[in-house]
């Protein structure tokens, strides 16, 4: 059953989901080559405290960090070891934290040094998809209208699009109604109403769409090896229209990278 927000509701959910914004931030400046993974995932966990939050993965279906940490091959659902980030990696990070009793929950796939250009331009298609298909997160529109926009939006570049993981509702239980899978077809699927919160998140591979899981039993990566990427926000629809409640701003301010692509789903500025 999808669970309706209120307005109320919505802007403790933007609190919750810029606490991830804002940590996903301070990691954008210590990704680089030799990172080690655990070293930043004790800052992420002490970080997110401080905001007065708490790491939202971690115990989750037993899951023993703060981070999801998967880089190059890994889709989703990594674990941070202690194999430090070498150049030219990709490395997908996920992050959600639990505040005033909601969860927020966000990705974003970052360059390690000087990344090869197919990969870059994976990284670029799929973050272009992830607002591709928040566009069509309007009043009117169904599940199959994102999901068929993420698809083809990637399938046009010739990538695999992941089908076993999809994104989902959010809100006091880290994975609400309805199941917003980035494959489908126009028109079908439940109706979008004021009020959903959702977590719409590409996991999009350079090759096959074909995925395996390690023996861990929580690291999912590619069949064929090739790399993935995942780019998640969190959106409300408010006003018939997709708001965003987590921004990529305070990644963009550590990396010096100048962006107005959330402007188009914010109607207020943020501090
Ligand atoms: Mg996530
Ligand atoms: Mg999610």
């Amino acid at each position: 059953m999808v669970k309706i927000k209120t307005l109320e509701e919505i802007e403790m959910m933007r609190e919750s989901a810029l606490v991830v914004s804002k940590t996903l931030g301070m990691l954008a400046s210590e990704i680089k080559p030799g990172a080690n993974p655990l070293k930043l995932d004790k800052m992420a966990e002490d970080f997110i405290r401080e905001q007065g939050a708490e790491p939202g993965f971690l115990g989750m279906y037993d899951f023993p960090n703060t981070l999801n940490w998967s880089p190059n091959a890994q889709v989703v659902h990594g674990i941070p070891n202690n194999e430090t980030l070498k150049e030219g990696d990709i490395i997908s990070v996920d992050c959600g934290a639990l505040k005033n009793g909601y969860y927020g929950d966000h990705a974003y796939t970052f360059e390690v040094g000087e990344v090869a250009e197919e990969t870059r331009k994976l990284l670029e298609v799929t973050k272009e998809s992830l607002y591709v298909g928040i566009r069509q997160f309007k009043l009117g529109n169904r599940v199959g209208d994102v999901a068929f926009a993420i698809q083809s939006h990637c399938e046009s570049h010739g990538y695999g699009v992941v089908r076993e993981l999809v994104g989902h509702g959010l809100g006091k239980d880290l994975h609400e109604d309805p199941q917003m899978p980035n494959y489908g077809k126009r028109g079908r699927g439940k109706k979008f109403k004021n009020g959903m919160v959702v977590a719409i998140e590409p996991m999009i591979n350079m090759g096959t769409r074909n995925i395996k899981q390690l023996k861990d039993g929580w690291t999912i990566l590619t069949a064929d090896g090739q790399p993935s990427a995942h780019f998640e926000h969190d959106v409300a629809l408010i006003d018939g229209k997709p708001e965003l409640l987590s921004t990529f701003k305070y990644i963009y301010e550590a990396l010096g990278i100048q962006s107005d692509e959330e402007s188009e789903f914010r109607s207020k500025s943020l501090v």
